[in-house]
């Protein structure tokens, strides 16, 4: 069954928007367009980030002699797409998330997202423990919120 949620999550200092999507076709699995791979996964997530506008030219030593570029520069968007598939939790009472970015080249191992109990993201922003937290653990927790991630198989031991 094909499934298509989609909503939003809390700005961040560093995000002014954040959304996601999420597409279940119900196959159980997708194709890594870097690889070619097929790996198994509930469905595919996409996470889309707007950074809050510039604000270089505030700063002291820049004021009136900041370039029209940086000025002008539009708010970056990034968008990442990433394949999700649950594996068995590492303690009872939490569940485990694999996020593989299945585009960056430079992502290796799928994030691993644990929520319920201590909610935590192993990639760059959830180690770091950055005070708005990471928008992988913000998105997984939206989907089960949302119902997209439903308890209903047997899981991956990681
Ligand atoms: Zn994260």
């Amino acid at each position: 069954m094909l499934t298509v949620l989609s909503g939003t999550l809390e700005p961040t200092a560093t995000y002014c928007r954040r959304s996601w999507v999420w597409l279940s076709t119900g196959s159980g699995e997708a194709v890594v367009p870097r690889t070619g791979e097929v790996v198994p996964c509930l469905g595919l997530l996409w996470i889309t980030v707007q950074h809050r506008p510039r604000r270089w030219y505030e700063l002291p030593h820049t004021t009136g002699t900041l370039p029209a570029y940086f000025a002008k520069k539009p708010a970056g968007v990034e968008v990442d797409q990433y394949a999700v598939e649950e594996l068995e939790p590492e303690q009872p009472g939490t569940r485990l998330f694999a996020l593989l970015n299945i585009h960056d080249r430079e992502q290796g191992e799928p994030y691993r997202v644990t929520v319920g109990g201590v909610n935590r993201c192993r990639c760059l922003a959830g180690v770091c423990r950055v005070p708005s937290g990471c928008k992988h653990r913000s998105a997984v927790i939206a989907l089960i919120e949302a119902g997209a991630l439903e308890e209903s198989r047997e899981l991956v031991p990681y």
